[in-house]
């Protein structure tokens, strides 16, 4: 099949980008893995959940009607696992495989999580702090009975108010920022009044609840047997080192903990586009003009995937990739353009500040990487310890790919999504910078897809067997 328009991502970003491409004339097909438009902030609640009305469920609703009544051709339930050629995208969905071709692609894949390892982080009992916004979106399940909300940004809000929403304890709020850090980013954060009143009405609920806070302290240990059964909480200095100070041992069954997002930017560096290292954007991130466009012809980056900067900025900056596309596509003249971009790029304008703000809250730390102890396990698909990938320097390992080769970090079913932030950050601090030691190289599958939904109904006896080699 083809279209005129792919857009892959159906957070505020890709869908916004659909709707905007469409509503100028493009046939676009929009996919997203998860069963209904909204990504990350905006979830869907599994079928058949009744939700209390929220800011994020609103809005959520909203562009899930939106498009539904539009003519951009939503493929929701699809994993795509591949993506080549200029453009040719394939996904796996309840029908097995399929493939949609169009001349313009637009990359809207979102965020992944980070957390810096401690001992105990592969605990059961142990999740992410974003992760624990999926489960109380999507089940309203808390994370477990007794719970410590650690990390930074503004996600330690988000959940500690979703757990006592549904019925948990919150033992305890460890920050790694201070109050002088949230002070200090206030003037930013007014910048817009109704996000700043969500967050004030999070810590209202925090604070009615007695829920300790415990600023500047960090994660030192999740212990347990089989299970999580306690965390130890120790101070920590303004660059995120263990400091002095009295360490807390909170008796729990639940750790929610995270420091910051990475930009999924699989999609723009599988095309080898130039990129650039940003730290307060979360890591590598492709160079794109003011609307989006990537060095490659046809292929347009917006949204968390191209640098973190928060829902807002998603929606604009995705409402102006979708019109750009359109614009180049000869659907909308140069006067057309400029007057529907007008918009969004005012409203881009206007969320810098507090999407800044935001990111430098959860900016990693480098000197929390620093502090991680040698036998701490770093990527978990394949048990790769600190010591291990500092070993594997040692033997000549420069670079991320060849990180990989010397110690499979980065080779399990994630493929160095969750890891490689943080062994990047590791090797870099023996090879002199994260621009030297590069990214992991993006490969196919982008997600894992099983063989069998790839390769769908078949008889051995159709599988044609070569005539045997002369000898
Ligand atoms: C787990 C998680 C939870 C978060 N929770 C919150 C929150 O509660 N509040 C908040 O303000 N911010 C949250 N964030 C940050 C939030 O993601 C962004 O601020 C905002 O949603 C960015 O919008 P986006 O459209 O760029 O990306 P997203 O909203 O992440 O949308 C990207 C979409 O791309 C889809 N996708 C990616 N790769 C593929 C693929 N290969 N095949 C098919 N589909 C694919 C994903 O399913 C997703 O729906 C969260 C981030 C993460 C990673």
């Amino acid at each position: 099949m083809t279209c005129d328009l792919i857009v892959l991502g159906a957070g505020p970003a890709g869908a916004n980008a659909a709707l905007a491409a469409s509503e100028a004339g493009l046939k676009v097909v929009l996919f997203d893995q998860q069963p209904e438009a909204g990504g990350q902030v905006w979830r869907a609640p599994s079928p058949g959940l009744a939700v209390p009305p929220s800011p994020e469920a609103e809005s959520g609703g909203a562009l899930r009607a939106r498009l539904a009544a539009s003519a951009v051709d939503r493929r929701f339930g699809r994993t795509v696992w591949s993506v080549g050629g200029r453009f040719r995208v394939d996904a796996v969905g309840p029908a097995g495989n399929e493939t949609v071709e169009a001349p313009r692609l637009i990359a809207a894949t979102g965020a992944h999580e980070r957390v810096v390892p401690f001992p105990g982080w592969t605990l059961p009992g142990v999740i992410g702090l974003a992760a624990a916004t999926v489960l109380l979106k999507s089940h309203r399940a808390s994370p477990g009975r007794r719970v410590v909300v650690a990390g930074c940004g503004p996600l330690l809000a988000v959940v500690a108010a979703g757990i006592l929403k549904e019925g948990g304890t919150v033992a305890a709020i460890a920050d790694l920022s201070g109050p002088q850090d949230w002070l200090g980013a206030l003037p930013a954060l007014s910048t817009q009044p109704r996000l700043l009143a969500r967050g004030a009405g999070w810590a209202l609920k925090i604070g009615a609840a007695r829920v300790p806070v415990l600023f500047r302290h960090g994660v030192r240990a999740a212990e347990g047997e089989e299970a999580l059964a306690r965390v130890r909480l120790a101070p920590v200095d303004a660059a995120g080192a263990f400091a002095a100070g009295a360490e807390r041992v909170l008796e729990v069954d639940g750790l929610c903990v995270g420091h910051g997002l990475v930009p999924g930017a699989e999609v723009t560096r599988l095309f080898r586009v130039e990129q650039g290292f940003d730290r307060r954007r979360g890591g590598f991130v492709p160079r794109l003009d003011e609307d989006g466009r990537t060095s490659l012809h046809g292929l347009y980056a917006c949204g968390d995937g191209a640098g973190l900067r928060g829902a807002m900025v998603a929606e604009a900056a995705g409402r102006l990739a979708g019109l750009a596309a359109a614009h180049d596509a000869g659907a909308l003249d140069a006067s057309a353009f400029q007057s529907a971009a007008a918009t969004p790029r005012a409203a881009l304008a206007r969320a810098h500040a507090f999407s800044d703000a935001m990111a430098d809250m959860m900016a990693l730390r480098p000197a929390q990487v620093a502090a991680i102890p040698p036998d701490t396990v770093i990527c978990r698909c394949e048990d790769v310890t600190r010591a291990e990938i500092e070993a594997a320097h040692g033997d000549g390992a420069r670079d991320m790919n060849q990180l990989k080769h010397f110690t499979r970090c980065g080779m399990g079913p994630c493929q160095g999504r969750f890891c490689g932030d943080v062994a990047a950050e590791l090797l870099a601090a023996k090879v002199g910078s994260r621009e030297a030691v590069g990214t992991f190289t993006a490969r196919p599958p982008l997600r894992p897809v099983a063989l069998a939904d790839l390769l769908g109904a078949f008889d051995y006896s159709d599988i044609p067997i070569p005539a045997p080699a002369p000898l």
